[in-house]
């Protein structure tokens, strides 16, 4: 039996209470989130994209606990985790205190930038149509959804913050479970994890499964270092920010993706060579192609 249907995600149990919910890449959400049931109160992981998944979320985790939702965590400030906070109104909404300050900017600026999105999403299908490389249409077509699906989000969009803030650490007891939610750095400014019993790690976006992470906005060579820390942490079972849940295996996955990467941005010289290096083909298949070429490009610009 299904535990909860949506089209959004399916539902993963990976212990007793714990549970992820892995994006079935139906548009409006990308990203993973996660549900905890603590015994005394229910806790989520991330909001997702948009209103709509956002309200799936809460639904499935009081599906799933018999409680209301009490306590959201934002685990960093990328859209794709926080734009479904609105649905979570009258819950404690926990982000560290840099993330909370990294939301309310990213928020201004999407708002900001909206009126464009309708012009962006015309040049990117004329650019489609003029195409002829196969790697490069299927980035134009994920582009050309993700213009879609903006525009259907800016629709409803409440911006909602958080209203809890944290720094470095923060504990929860509950009657089932105990969990430390510890605050990183390298993907983005504040990146933060939630290690629950020792057996299960919400890795937020730290951890990625087939996918070409988002280096824009953080530090990779802090990343490592923060891959290193949780190298030593004691548990079993991951659920990263996008993909499948794993195992600790995930984690030398995730470096060498990072490694090879920092390898190629080396090779960059001049903004052309930015068109001319293609995706090494053990990476074609994975989420976020067009995050190849701007993570080149960040690279690039940093280094240069
Ligand atoms: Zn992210």
């Amino acid at each position: 039996m299904r535990l909860f249907e949506s089209k959004y995600f399916q539902l993963e149990q990976l212990s007793d209470g714990v549970f992820g919910a892995i994006s079935s890449d139906a548009g409006m959400t990308v990203s993973n989130a996660g549900i905890v049931d603590f015994g005394d109160f229910t806790l989520v992981w991330d909001s997702l994209a948009s209103e709509l998944a956002g309200r799936d979320l809460r639904r499935a985790a009081e599906a799933l606990t018999g409680k209301p939702v009490s306590i959201l965590v934002n685990s960093h400030h990328h859209m794709d985790h926080t734009r479904g906070n609105q649905v979570f109104a009258g819950c404690q909404i926990i982000s560290s205190v840099v993330t909370r300050g990294l939301i309310q900017e990213r928020m201004a600026r999407f708002q900001s930038e909206t009126v464009n999105f309708p012009a962006s999403l015309e040049k990117t299908q004329t650019k489609l149509s003029l195409e002829t490389s196969a790697i490069k249409c299927k980035i134009l077509e994920a582009q050309i959804r993700e213009w879609q699906s903006e525009l259907e989000v800016v629709k409803t969009l409440k911006p909602t913050f958080p209203n809890v803030g944290f720094q470095h650490s923060l504990e929860f007891h509950g009657s089932k479970h105990s969990a430390t939610m510890l605050e990183f750095a390298g993907h983005t400014g504040s990146d933060s994890v939630l290690l629950i019993d020792d057996e299960i790690l919400f890795a937020g976006d730290v951890v990625l499964e087939k996918n070409l992470g988002f280096m824009g906005h953080g530090n990779p060579e802090l990343w490592l270092e923060t891959l290193s820390k949780l190298e030593g942490l004691n548990f079993k079972t991951i659920l990263p920010g996008h993909g499948q849940p794993s195992d600790r295996q995930l984690i030398p996955g995730m470096k060498s993706y990072i490694q090879q990467m920092l390898k190629l941005g080396k090779t960059v010289n001049s903004p052309d060579d930015l068109e001319r290096i293609e995706i090494p083909e053990q990476w074609r298949e994975w989420g976020l192609l067009e995050g190849f070429k701007y993570n080149l490009g960040f690279l690039f610009e940093r280094d240069n």
